[in-house]
């Protein structure tokens, strides 16, 4: 069994969005000779490195991440590697054959390069998806798409690429690192923490493969 973590590491250092506060830890306690434990708080941005958006991030009345069904955020997922293209249309999603039963499409490209790198500056010319092509996700029946970079749309278009995914119920994990992960089937994994009412949260994801 092979399990690759495709989650980022979060810290001081992860590439966050213009005007996300990012992620802190401050110390509130720590072991010495007068505490008998270290604790921490957790300072974040719900949109934080892998993490799920909730179609109430963009929809009003939309579903918060406590509500995801965890049968959409586990199963079988295909990993599907774009290295050439500079934003994702309806055609090359087109062109990547995939079986018509696919439920979960991850999709690596060049934006992988830069979590490898450890580029920590946030970078406008990430490649996502156009609204064409969050259309094409919908009218395939896909389920879940997760995508290599902060955001599902490219950074002109987000808005309408996040509302055509979320209205229809596909759930949208951003800030996977596919770096070095091989196009084709794997058990995947992910689950955002449980906040209750929020629209995202961070999460872990993973990738299993069994067949070695
Ligand atoms: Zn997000």
């Amino acid at each position: 069994v092979r399990i690759i973590d495709i989650s980022v590491p979060l810290g001081p250092n992860v590439p966050i969005w213009p005007g996300s506060r990012g992620i802190r830890l401050h110390w509130s306690k720590r072991l010495d000779a007068w505490y008998e434990c270290n604790n921490t708080y957790l300072n974040c941005d719900t949109h934080v490195g892998t993490h799920v958006d909730a179609p109430s991030h963009f929809l009003v009345n939309g579903a918060t991440i406590e509500q995801l069904p965890l049968e959409v955020l586990i199963g079988t997922a295909v990993v599907a590697y774009l290295p050439k293209v500079g934003v994702i249309a309806a055609r090359d999603l087109e062109d990547l054959e995939l079986a018509p039963d696919t439920e979960r499409l991850l999709l690596r490209t060049r934006n992988s390069e830069l979590w490898a790198a450890e580029i920590t500056e946030f970078r406008e010319d990430y490649v996502a998806l156009t609204s064409d092509a969050a259309q094409w996700i919908v009218r395939q029946g896909i389920r879940l798409i997760g995508v290599d970079y902060l955001s599902v749309g490219t950074y002109g278009d987000r808005v309408a690429t996040h509302r055509i995914l979320l209205e229809a119920g596909v759930i949208v994990v951003e800030g996977l690192n596919l770096y070095d992960v091989q196009a084709q089937e794997y058990e995947f994994i992910c689950l955002p923490l449980k906040l209750v009412g929020a629209e995202g949260a961070p999460a872990r994801a993973i990738l299993i493969r069994r067949d070695l």
